[in-house]
């Protein structure tokens, strides 16, 4: 469906194909929160780029799920961990990305630090432990986390509301997990610059939704990014990119920026033929998995999901009566309670259990055969069709 007044939120064109079916998809919120069935979901027919469209339906329910947000819900506002590659123990995302930044970016001593979309503060209290002469600032949309903020060291202000209400200077700006919920992405980025001293960073965390096909599935994300498309925004809004990672956190992008000299050239347009279908098939495959996680509860043994975040939610949502609990490795997860459930470790599941592994199939394996658990039959999702 073409319609001119809504443009590509990564290149601007006006081309947008609609993906079939997305609107019969339940979803769930960024805050891992239920969510009804009633998106739309479009590919930019020049660039590729994976994308809802911010139209009075999408603001309506973005507005109606930002009132009711509740960061980390699931372990009473901590975190979640993400499992060190080589040791499978949990670390907290926040230290990782602290640590990682630290290394690759080439930081000063001393500086000032505005994290855009802070939350709650953990990434400003994981990079303040690491950076100890560095001030803290903090954006959000509204004051809900003013005092816990404050309670950090060297935590100077947060502003809120409009980004134009930021009127410091920094030498690093970061965007964890919020560059995918704003309806401009470019536009912001652009006003962000003036903010950012010569030589500053800009770095950016967003899920990959190239291998995260869920993330299609979050009704308050607006962009799904993968690695073009977030160079391509990063590049419009006048920016280099100095360091592009998946490695950093598992299906996440982690993206070094810094601002892009005067006569900075636009990217060039790469199309992306294939993209539609590409992600009409992942929209398919998760109509599927639905599926395949119902069949397997038919067994009538006891059956639980593995994971208690954005998958795994959203496909509880779908089969609540057929769970009887959740496993998950994260130690504030575990261990407690999700939707009236028990969350079990791994090897505190009941010998002969269905599980559901909440991931998609790459993920999903190493973890299958990292745990070694024989005594439980573990279910993987079923490989995404290519095309024939
Ligand atoms: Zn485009």
């Amino acid at each position: 469906m073409s319609d001119a007044s809504y443009k590509c939120l990564y290149c601007a064109a006006t081309d947008l194909a609609e993906i079939e079916g997305f609107s019969r998809l339940v979803r769930v919120t960024s805050d891992c929160q239920p969510f009804r069935a009633g998106g739309r979901l479009f590919v930019c027919k020049a660039c590729g780029g994976v994308q809802k469209r911010c139209d009075a339906s999408q603001q309506a329910e973005t507005q109606e799920i930002y009132r009711n947000y509740k960061i980390y819900h699931q372990s009473g506002g901590v975190e979640q961990a993400v499992m060190d590659s080589a040791s499978g123990a949990p670390l907290r995302r926040s230290q990782v990305l602290a640590e990682h930044l630290v290394r690759q970016a080439d930081l000063p001593a001393q500086g000032h630090l505005i994290d855009i979309g802070c939350g709650n503060g953990a990434m400003l209290d994981a990079f303040g432990r690491i950076r100890a002469d560095w001030r803290l600032w903090g954006f959000e949309i509204d004051q809900t986390h003013k005092d816990r903020l404050a309670g950090l060291p060297r935590f100077q202000k947060l502003f809120t509301g409009n980004l134009d209400a930021i009127d410091i200077d920094v030498d690093l700006l970061t965007l964890i997990h919020s560059l995918e919920h704003f309806p401009d992405p470019v536009s912001m980025l652009i006003g962000l610059r003036r903010r950012l001293r010569q030589g500053g960073r800009l770095f950016a965390e967003v899920p990959d939704a190239s291998l995260n096909i869920f993330d299609l599935c979050v009704a308050d994300h607006v962009a799904h990014f993968s690695q073009a498309s977030v160079t391509r925004v990063l590049r419009r809004a006048g920016y280099v990119i100095d360091d592009i990672s998946t490695q950093w956190v598992s299906k996440e992008l982690s993206v070094v920026a810094s601002l892009a000299p005067a006569d900075h050239a636009l990217p060039e347009p790469s199309p992306d033929p294939e993209r539609v279908s590409i992600v009409q098939r992942q929209v398919d495959w998760l109509g599927g998995v639905v599926e395949l996680a119902r069949n397997v509860a038919k067994s009538q043994k006891p059956f639980g999901i593995f994971g208690t975040s954005i998958a795994a939610t959203w496909l509880f949502s779908q089969i609540r009566e057929s769970v009887s609990f959740f496993v998950d490795e994260d130690p504030s997860r575990s261990g407690g309670t999700y939707h009236g459930l028990a969350v079990l470790r791994p090897f505190e599941v009941p010998s002969g259990s269905d599980v559901f592994m909440a991931f998609v199939p790459a993920i999903a394996r190493p973890i299958v055969s990292r745990l070694g658990l024989a005594s439980v039959s573990w279910h993987v999702p079923a490989k995404i069709e290519k095309a024939s």
